[in-house]
């Protein structure tokens, strides 16, 4: 009984950790003859079930929420009551849970960064980034995923996230998109229009990461969102409406796409401006508006 025990002892966890490092999307029933690479295909199935998931935003318990931070206990206590104080004075947020008692009311979503696969050149476009790993054990797939988030008035945060499974991976991809939330800038900087409100980018911006180069131009009131998908998604969540674009390299890489649209957007904060030209452009940076809606 003893030896017996003892080789169990030794032969499980090895099997135990191959079933966890297996992740629950590993479908069995669909195509179980056709070896090893049929494994690590994600059906579809199993996508909209995790894309149902993707829209109800994680919402951490904020009321047992125990903060480690001095910028924590203060937002917990109530002396911070407005996202700006932390961000004007230059501190970073740690602790995500800041962001939810600061925002009760964000919207998230996520960047189809990832492609399932596919025969003849390629399948469709997935939230999840899948690569796999080759070792002695089999090929340990892992999954990458990029979150937006943002108030859909000035405030945007963009996070990556990776994990063997693509519940957690979201879960990190969320959590890093509340701790690196930003302000951007708005305004009307179409000389077409002269509305006095801030829905489009006040100038022309440009950044670039690897091969893509993103520049966003102001557009007049009406024209929507011409732009790359992934890069509209970002620019919804942000507030703005109306912009005109011009991407150049490799766009395909989505990930550096999606990261010269970010850095676009932090450009924007870059460039300073004197009294009379934020009023002829009806400057906003995010605070602003949110005060002028809540007066309203
Ligand atoms: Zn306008």
């Amino acid at each position: 009984m003893v030896r017996k025990a003892k080789k169990e002892e030794t032969a499980a966890p090895e099997t135990k950790e191959e079933v966890a490092s297996v992740p629950e999307i590993v479908i069995k029933e669909t195509t179980p003859s056709t070896g090893v690479e049929a494994e690590n295909i994600v059906t579809e199935k199993d996508i909209k079930e995790v894309e149902k998931e993707r829209k109800p935003l994680q919402k951490s318990n904020t009321e047992t929420w125990v903060p480690k931070t001095e910028i924590g206990e203060k937002v917990k206590t109530g002396e911070i009551t407005h996202i700006d104080e932390i961000l004007d004075a230059g501190k970073k947020i740690l602790e995500f849970q800041m962001v939810d008692m600061l925002f009760p009311a964000l919207d998230s979503d996520l960047l189809m960064i990832g492609q399932s696969k596919g025969k003849f050149g390629g399948g469709k476009r997935r939230a999840f980034r899948q690569t796999q790993k080759k070792t002695k054990e089999g090929n340990k797939p892992k999954f990458t995923t990029c979150a937006v988030i943002g108030n859909r008035d000035g405030y945007v945060g963009m996070g990556y996230g990776k994990a063997k499974e693509t519940v957690p991976a979201r879960e990190k991809a969320f959590r890093n998109a509340k701790l690196g939330i930003f302000k951007i800038r708005r305004g009307c900087g179409s000389w077409e229009c002269n509305c006095k409100t801030a829905h489009s980018v006040p100038y022309r911006v440009t950044a670039k990461c690897g091969s893509v180069e993103v520049t966003l131009i102001p557009a007049p009131k009406g024209t929507g969102l011409a732009i790359e998908k992934e890069c509209a998604k970002i620019l919804q969540l942000a507030g703005i409406k109306d912009v005109w674009s011009k991407i150049l390299g490799q766009t395909n890489t989505k990930i550096n796409t999606i990261k010269a649209c970010e850095m676009a957007l932090k450009n924007l904060m870059t460039t300073r401006i004197d009294y009379d030209t934020k009023q002829k452009l009806s400057f906003t940076d995010g605070k602003i508006v949110r005060e002028a809606t809540v007066s309203e």
